[in-house]
């Protein structure tokens, strides 16, 4: 399928690779110090978290305050500067806030975000957010951390990020299906393209007959359907991509 010359409105789909440049973590690289013995499945599941709440509230304190003093990178510019003269919707697996500093709005998160949190029981939030209520300006080691309690029904708040087994925000996936049917270029950035069901979006864009670009150092499952794949990192990708619509 040829690629569009001049697409009106582009659906990007980002995962860990369009960070890393910017300095986040991955997952694993995430499981230091006081969280060294515990795999991702022990902290990132409400299992894990009723199990030793503090635990789990004080590692995504301690990664919140990491990537606080992180900063969007030429990537993250880049895709917030495509929005001038045409539509772009964000979807990212990423619970970061990079697009947004960067400047894209209307950014779909498809697995949550870092810096938000809510209770546990009833759902409610709090203003302002006690995920980073008082986080120390360094991120350090981070600490063993009580969550605080809810003020209307007592639980205790938990991070606002998808955990293992628990299906999707409806709202975030109808946004991305909703992307998918209106736009006319699909660009994966930096997904591994094993994470379902975010790893089927590009699958339906194909079956929706829209043309993929996939831009990510290695092959992934997502480059045997891509129309073209971009062996390159985020920052590289999206300034060829600047540069094809531009040309
Ligand atoms: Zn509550």
């Amino acid at each position: 399928m040829d690629l569009p010359a001049s697409p009106r409105h582009i659906t990007v789909l980002t995962g860990a690779g369009m960070s890393a440049e910017s300095g986040i973590a991955t997952f694993r690289d995430a499981l230091t110090g006081l969280w060294a013995r515990f795999d991702p499945e022990e902290l990132a599941c409400e299992d894990g978290f009723r199990g030793d709440p503090a635990r789990v509230w004080g590692w995504y304190r301690w990664r919140a305050a990491q990537l606080l003093g992180c900063a969007p990178n030429a990537g993250h510019v880049g895709i917030a500067a495509l929005q001038a003269g045409r539509e772009i919707t964000v979807l990212t697996q990423n619970v970061d806030d990079l697009h947004e500093r960067a400047g894209s709005h209307g950014v779909v998160h498809l697995h949550g975000e870092l810096l938000h949190s809510r209770c546990i029981g009833c759902g409610a939030t709090q203003d302002p957010d006690p995920i980073t209520r008082n986080l120390p300006v360094t991120p350090g080691d981070g600490q063993l951390e009580t969550p605080p309690a809810c003020d209307a029904c007592g639980a205790p708040f938990r991070p606002g990020v998808v955990w293992f087994g628990e299906a999707l925000p409806d709202t975030a996936w109808q946004a991305a299906v909703d992307a998918l049917q209106a736009c006319d270029l699909l660009v994966v950035i930096g997904t591994s393209g094993m994470v379902q069901p975010a790893a089927s979006l590009p699958v339906l864009a194909k079956r929706l007959g829209k043309p993929v670009i996939e831009i990510n150092p290695q092959p992934t499952p997502i480059s045997d359907i891509a129309d073209a794949h971009w062996p390159m990192g985020a920052v590289e990708g999206v300034a060829k991509l600047q540069a094809m619509l531009a040309g």
